[in-house]
Parts: C-alpha cells; sequence; structure tokens
C-alpha cells in the first residue's frame, strides 16, 4: 500500500485552473463557520512536514502555500479566530470551534516572506487552485511522531509525486529568498 501523505497529493495532482482567482476558505465546524475570502490564486503551494502547519487527521503533511495578505479577507464569524502561538515566526489564526487554521501571517516586517499569508486551499469548496509543487520539512515528520524507519518509504512516495523537489527545510527558490534577507540585513549584500 502507499504511502498516504496527504489527500490531496495521494491521488495525483491536479493541475491549476488557467485565470483562477482565489475562493472562500472554510472552517469544519458544522454551524457558524468561519469563512475567509481568498481573492488571488495561491504560491509556492507544498507539502509541509513541520509540526506547526495544521494538517487534517491521519495526513503526514498538511499543504500550504501563500498568497498577498491584502488578498486575504475574514468574511464570517472571525470572532472564533484565535492565534496559536503569538511567539511563533507565523501566527497561525485557527478557529477556537474546530482547531483548523484559516490563515498564518507574519508580523514581523523584516521577514523575507512579510506580507505573505500562509493558507490550506483544501479548506475552500472551489477547485483550480495550484497544486503542491514539493514537499518541505520532510525530516520534521518524526518530530510529529511517524517512525524514523518509514522514512525511505515516505522519500519514496514524494519522488513518485513531485521528482526530486523533496527538502529537509525549503525548496531552493524560498531558502535563497531567506538568506537574501538575511544578507541584506546583516549589510553582507549591498542592494
Ligand atoms: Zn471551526
Ligand atoms: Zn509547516
Amino acid at each position: 500500500m502507499a504511502v498516504a501523505i496527504h489527500p490531496s497529493v495521494d491521488n495525483g495532482l491536479k493541475p491549476a485552473a488557467a485565470g483562477f482567482a482565489g475562493g472562500t476558505l472554510v472552517c469544519k465546524c458544522t454551524s457558524n463557520a468561519v469563512k475567509v475570502q481568498i481573492d488571488s490564486q495561491v504560491l509556492h503551494n507544498h507539502a509541509c512536514g513541520c509540526t506547526k502547519c495544521w494538517k487534517p487527521a491521519g495526513a503526514l503533511f498538511s499543504v500550504v502555500g501563500v498568497v498577498p495578505k491584502d488578498k486575504v479577507k475574514v468574511v464570517e464569524n472571525g470572532n472564533k479566530l484565535k492565534i496559536v502561538d503569538d511567539k511563533a515566526t507565523i501566527q497561525r489564526h485557527a478557529c477556537t470551534g474546530c482547531g483548523v487554521h484559516l490563515f498564518g501571517r507574519i508580523e514581523n516586517n523584516k521577514h523575507a516572506f512579510y506580507g505573505l499569508d500562509f493558507i490550506h486551499t483544501e479548506l475552500s469548496p472551489q477547485s483550480g487552485w495550484a497544486p503542491a509543487g514539493f514537499a518541505a520539512f520532510v525530516s520534521s515528520i518524526i518530530e510529529g511522531g511517524a517512525d524514523p524507519n518509514g522514512m525511505g518509504a515516505v522519500r519514496g512516495r514524494l519522488k513518485e509525486i513531485f521528482g526530486n523537489d523533496y527538502y529537509d527545510c525549503l525548496n531552493p527558490p524560498l531558502m535563497d529568498a531567506l538568506a537574501t534577507q538575511a544578507a541584506k540585513l546583516s549589510g553582507v549584500l549591498k542592494t
């Protein structure tokens, strides 16, 4: 049996719809659900193995991507949202009713990813979102409880889905963005 990574990638990746411009994220509450309107296609969507991202029950990985934060609007029941950890780099706004993370925001304006909010497109009934394009923080699933002896099988499955685009941190473009910002802040890189 194939290793289950995440429901949105286990049965093949659905391509993005041309011209797709967003949708509405809905939490799992059966009444008074939190709704967040996203007026953008998702960028850098990926499977993430870290212990902080929200993932559906039974999944080894989350699937998470980013959108410009000015394209994110809480439209219903925002009073149910609470920040999971206000010390974390990414402040994840979760529903206090069902635990789902509606969006994660970086408040540090010096961070390379400042201005981008992290979202889970599986919470949206619309189809056409860009699918996950790589896997990040693969080794971190062990910290989340995955069996270290199963990592060969996990990486084998990730290779089938993403080719060579699976990493134990972020992918090269995003690691380069972090390092570029660090170099600018330290003065090593003159702008
Ligand atoms: Zn909820
Ligand atoms: Zn993560």
